[in-house]
């Protein structure tokens, strides 16, 4: 079960609303096929559905630019079958650097993040729904 929520820095204007966690349709390959859009990954989702080892890992998280501290909030896909793996990956909006591998969701929860916009202090964070 995910849940919905808004990070807000006291310093500053910044705010945004973010998705944390696992939803509902992210619990089989063919569920995540309906919704996820992006080409690449959606191939590779594909080609792991055909294997009978697959295991994979999907949830909405918070990637933390290193460079800059932007905050992204996105899907993490990670597709394992033997040897092989797939994860997803992206590129700072702000500075082109590329992401962490993994959002980590033990940090968003304990409120250690930085604000993107002044770097001032840490956000808040108001976690206030279960969205699935
Ligand atoms: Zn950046
Ligand atoms: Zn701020």
């Amino acid at each position: 079960m995910g849940v919905a929520g808004t990070l807000s820095c006291k310093q500053c204007a910044y705010s945004q609303n973010v998705f944390l966690g696992i939803g509902f349709r992210y619990m089989d390959l063919n569920s995540i096929l309906e919704w996820y859009e992006q080409e690449e990954g959606r191939q590779h989702i594909r080609e792991y559905m055909s294997r009978e080892d697959t295991i994979f890992e999907c949830y909405d998280g918070i990637y933390v630019c290193e460079q800059c501290k932007y905050l992204l909030n996105g899907i993490f896909l990670e597709l394992k079958s033997g040897d092989d793996m797939y994860t997803n990956r992206y590129d700072c909006p702000r500075c082109s650097t590329q992401m962490p591998t993994k959002p980590p969701l033990d940090e968003v929860e304990s409120g250690q993040l930085d604000c993107p916009a002044c770097g001032e202090t840490t956000l808040e964070m108001n976690l206030y729904m279960d969205w699935d």
